[in-house]
């Protein structure tokens, strides 16, 4: 069905029940009843890939209890009409089949059945969950069946054909990472990369290896032993150091010992966990730059954390956005045969 005479607000606005007048991201609630504005998109969800900052926290609060997680994730989205995790504050993202495309929905080669990525976080997008079928414990992936709506502004990208959907779904999650990191490393730098063995970890890891070049240097931090391991395999880095990015002392030294002192020139925080903004700052060398990926970086411990160790560093906020981003990293995946394979043993088929 489509509210044909109705035009919505390119942002959304028509669709935020609570406070009136702020944009869907921010906002409590979303009115998520599926029939479309003549500028919308309904889409018929399969699958959502809950972020994974959120995925850690509702995994922990339920102790790991499956049933419980899924009931917690249906409650949010019935109260919220979005999947945005209340204590993270961060959602994820959904593939589906496009239901309907309303008649004013901007220029699209999409057609009714078109199987698509959103590429705008799940904590604006409106949804409607009729079943969770299954949560995958180790990836955050879920199996479901609803409906969600993308505003006339939302971007997206057709699932590729050479991918398993749901790798798909983990790389376009975090495809913020890997283009931003390709725009920021220089041929000199030494970059380290903190939750290294994870989504945007490797494939951040990937870019700074092809961008350092000869005379630059590829630090990989993470903490899972396994992930090392994989990191080792790929061949992608001149150090590994398995070590607990929420450990600041542990990390410093780490990194001290590996430059010789000089510490990074750029640091790219992908871990999924709190308490990792001081170890990020700590590392960077003066004037040197943090990029803060995590969902779980907190501004005000990074701000007052940089000024309470006198550290002069710029610090960026990791946008999920960048033109080109789905592309540039379902190449990355097309590219590296290791890197994908790796993706394919973790992420398909669940
Ligand atoms: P991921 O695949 O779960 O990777 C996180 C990695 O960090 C994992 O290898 C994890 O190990 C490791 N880790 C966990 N605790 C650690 C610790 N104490 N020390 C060192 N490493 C540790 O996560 P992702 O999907 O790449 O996401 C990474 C972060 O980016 C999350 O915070 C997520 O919320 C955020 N994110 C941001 C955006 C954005 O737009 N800025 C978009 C998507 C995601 P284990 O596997 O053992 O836990």
């Amino acid at each position: 069905m489509e509210k044909t005479s109705l035009i919505g607000h390119p942002y959304g606005l028509h669709r935020v029940c609570e406070p009136i007048g702020v944009l869907p991201q921010p906002a409590w609630k979303l009115d998520a009843t599926p029939v479309i504005y003549a500028n919308e998109l309904l889409i018929n969800v399969e699958r959502l890939n809950i972020d994974s900052a959120s995925f850690a926290q509702l995994k922990e609060e339920a102790k790991g209890n499956e049933e419980k997680i899924k009931q917690k994730i249906l409650s949010i989205v019935r109260e919220r009409g979005k999947m945005h995790n209340p204590v993270t504050g961060s959602g994820g993202m959904l593939i589906g089949r496009v239901e309907q495309i309303g008649s004013h929905f901007p220029h699209t080669n999409l057609q009714a059945g078109s199987r698509i990525a959103t590429l705008v976080s799940l904590t604006l997008t409106p949804l409607r969950l009729e079943e969770i079928q299954h949560v995958d414990l180790k990836t955050g992936q879920l199996k479901v069946s609803g409906k969600a709506i993308l505003f006339a502004s939302g971007p997206y990208a057709v699932l590729p054909e050479d991918l398993p959907e749901t790798v798909a779904l983990a790389a376009l999650d975090v495809c913020g990472a890997p283009a931003q990191t390709s725009r920021l490393v220089q041929p000199d730098h030494v970059v380290v990369v903190l939750g290294a063995g994870g989504k945007s970890g490797l494939l951040s890891l990937y870019h700074a290896w092809k961008k350092a070049g000869k005379d630059g240097r590829v630090i990989a931090l993470e903490a899972n032993e396994d992930a090392c391991q994989e990191i080792h395999q790929l061949q992608m880095a001149h150090e590994i150091i398995c070590v607990d990015a929420t450990n600041p002392v542990a990390v410093l030294e780490a990194v001290t010992k590996v430059t010789d002192g000089k510490l990074a020139d750029l640091t790219i925080n992908c871990v999924n966990v709190p308490n990792t903004e001081l170890s990020s700052i700590l590392i960077t060398r003066e004037g040197g730059l943090v990029y803060f990926f995590s969902m779980a970086v907190r501004f005000t411990a990074a701000a007052l954390g940089a000024e309470g160790v006198g550290k002069d560093v710029q610090m960026l906020i990791g946008n999920g956005y960048a033109k080109g981003h789905a592309e540039l990293t379902i190449q990355t995946l097309r590219e590296s045969k290791p890197l994908r394979e790796l993706f394919v043993a973790r992420y398909a088929s669940h």
